[in-house]
């Protein structure tokens, strides 16, 4: 999530080092999960510095477009904006990209998430 948030910033690449302390997590810790990243094509490893892809800045998007349309329909019901994000993190996975957009239409297209953060669109 972090690291995925840091491109959509605008970062260009992103190390380990700033992984760790963004995620608060090891330097090891933090390496392993960019080493998935590149497996996956998510990002690409050009001269020790982590690139993402065209194919990344998609999913990462997909990814942050559903995290912020499920805490908004959480915070809308009434759920603290502290537990609607952390429970969102928990159950995301669990949606498919259908539903998340019936969910979007259902909560009238909303712009921002309760963090006041944008929810991306996403191209299909
Ligand atoms: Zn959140």
């Amino acid at each position: 999530m972090e690291i995925y948030e840091s491109y959509l910033k605008g970062m260009s690449y992103v190390g380990p080092q700033y992984i760790a302390e963004r995620m608060n997590v090891k330097r090891p810790s933090a390496y392993e999960a960019l080493q998935k990243l590149l497996k996956k094509g998510i990002l690409k490893n050009e001269h020790g510095k982590y690139i993402i892809t065209e194919e990344g800045m998609h999913v990462a998007k997909r990814i942050l477009r559903t995290h912020r349309i499920i805490e908004t329909m959480l915070y809308r019901a009434g759920v603290e904006l502290d537990k609607a994000c952390e429970c969102a993190s928990r159950i995301q996975n669990e949606f498919t990209e259908d539903m998340i957009e019936k969910i979007c239409e259902y909560l009238g297209y909303p712009k921002y998430c309760p963090h006041g953060k944008p929810i991306p669109e996403v191209k299909k």
